[in-house]
């Protein structure tokens, strides 16, 4: 079935020019100047005033993740759903090996977390919690099954925690697989014993989730794991970067001419540590209701948002993701009353990053072909999919949004679509939102409303290739 997307104002990473789009059997077949005959069209959408981009892609999300005794409230249903909504039409979700257990066993059980529910393409990251003889074997079989990123962390002891000769043997078999690393860079053996102080003080509000997790330990942990990926001679990618310190370090690492990248997430643009501190006493739900902006590295201090964006112009920050990974205020982020350090930790925020993204072009802090690359193009690229995700051309995928720069739109609980009781940005009206998205092809959302044919099991595993920047 042929599609035709016509007079629209077509943005790629580079290029902004007037367009028809043709699309047939779910890729890009033309990219025509408007009104060239190729043919008949099944089907016609009318861009004109629009801007036509590639879907977004989220390198970052947590569907159905085990943690703290609980499990995130979007599973790979809801949230590749909500993510559609937003105009994300591929998500990279991370698969967990068990400690003691094998990356198969776990790549296995996100796997049958995935299939025959995912609504838009997705791939998989695979944490990495022990590097040893088996997992180090392991890896070829899991880069030629597609899955060519390893995430390793340097925070929460006991549970993901990896040590430096751990992280160094895993960066060095990368290296010779073509697979890339990325790190989870803060240093969480103080960071615990930061907690327990604070808890011993009877310090037990969300604020001190923040208060323990000091900037210093991410720039610390950043740093060290520029020196691990230098020596081993490797790339590194920092998720989820929060903070203007561990963005110093990656741009002197740049600057040295390194391969290391990093992405930032909207929560660390927008948001701030005031809204961990909740409401003021006797307001609300008082200082509880910072509960629902307990996220892991925490808000930071309203003053590193200029620094972000900065870095975001200036090509030291590359992606921008969600680490999305909702729990609901009832039931689960209630696990952490009086004590923060049970709080789950993430937010929601699949649905809002194309939304909130689009704030930073309208206030000129980033251009629309950007705001195509941190959303699209760069994610696609670092990660191994790019021709076939992250742009518009011809025998890409037809992963399609056609973006409404005028639509308003108020940003809450009952107006997105994730599995969540709360929304980070409850009230925030937007303007510019997507009119309609198609993944392969597929007309799937048109106003805000699903469209698609199919829904559950529509989307399909994206074979990833290996690192080739
Ligand atoms: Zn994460």
């Amino acid at each position: 079935m042929a599609t035709l997307i016509k007079g629209g104002t077509v943005v790629t990473a580079s290029d902004t020019f007037v367009a028809d789009v043709w699309i047939d059997k779910g890729k890009v077949s033309a990219l025509v100047a408007p009104g060239t005959q190729l043919g008949h069209a099944d089907q016609t959408i009318d861009a004109t005033g629009q801007y036509v981009i590639p879907g977004g892609i989220d390198c970052h999300t947590h569907m159905s993740l085990p943690f703290g005794g609980t499990t995130a409230s979007d599973d790979f249903d809801t949230g590749t759903v909500a993510a559609a909504h937003g105009g994300t039409t591929t998500i990279v979700d991370f698969a967990i090996q068990s400690k003691g257990s094998s990356m198969r066993a776990g790549l296995d059980a996100w796997f049958a977390k995935s299939e025959g529910k995912a609504a838009i393409d997705y791939g998989f990251h695979m944490i990495m919690t022990e590097a040893n003889p088996g997992t180090l074997a392991e890896m070829a079989a899991m880069v030629r099954e597609g899955i060519t990123s390893f995430k390793m962390f340097m925070a929460y002891p006991g549970v993901f925690l990896v040590d430096d000769q751990q992280i160094f043997r895993a960066m060095q078999r990368a290296g010779e697989l073509g697979a890339l690393i990325t790190m989870h860079a803060e240093i969480g053996l103080p960071i615990d014993v930061m907690v327990q102080k604070a808890l011993a003080e009877g310090k037990t509000a969300p604020i001190y989730h923040a208060l323990t997790r000091p900037e210093v330990a991410e720039a610390t942990g950043t740093e060290r794991a520029i020196a691990l990926a230098e020596m081993a001679g490797v790339p590194v990618y920092m998720v989820h970067l929060s903070a203007q310190r561990a963005l110093e370090r990656v741009a002197e690492a740049r600057d040295r001419g390194l391969a290391t990248f990093a992405e930032t997430c909207p929560q660390y643009l927008f948001l701030s540590e005031d809204d961990l501190r909740g409401d003021p006493p006797g307001v609300g739900d008082g200082e509880w209701k910072g509960a629902g902006y307990v996220c892991t590295p925490p808000l930071r201090p309203k003053h590193h948002h200029d620094h972000l964006w900065r870095g975001l112009r200036n090509y030291d920050l590359q992606v921008v993701a969600t680490d999305h990974c909702p729990f609901c205020m009832k039931d689960q982020k209630e696990l952490g009353r009086g004590d923060f350090s049970k709080i789950p930790n993430g937010m929601p925020g699949v649905e809002t990053r194309l939304h909130l993204l689009w704030e930073g072009v309208r206030a000129g802090q980033i251009s629309l072909n950007r705001f195509v690359e941190i959303t699209s193009t760069a994610p696609a690229k670092i990660f191994g999919m790019y021709g076939k995700k992250g742009t518009l051309a011809v025998g890409a995928d037809a992963d399609v949004v056609v973006w409404d720069p005028k639509r308003e739109k108020v940003l809450g609980k009952d107006t997105l679509h994730m599995r969540v009781d709360y929304s980070p940005y409850e009230g925030r009206k937007v303007i510019g939102t997507p009119s309609h998205v198609l993944s392969r092809g597929d007309l799937i959302i048109k106003d805000d409303v699903w469209v698609g044919k199919q829904k559950q099991g529509r989307g399909q595993f994206c074979k990833r290739g290996t690192f080739g920047l």
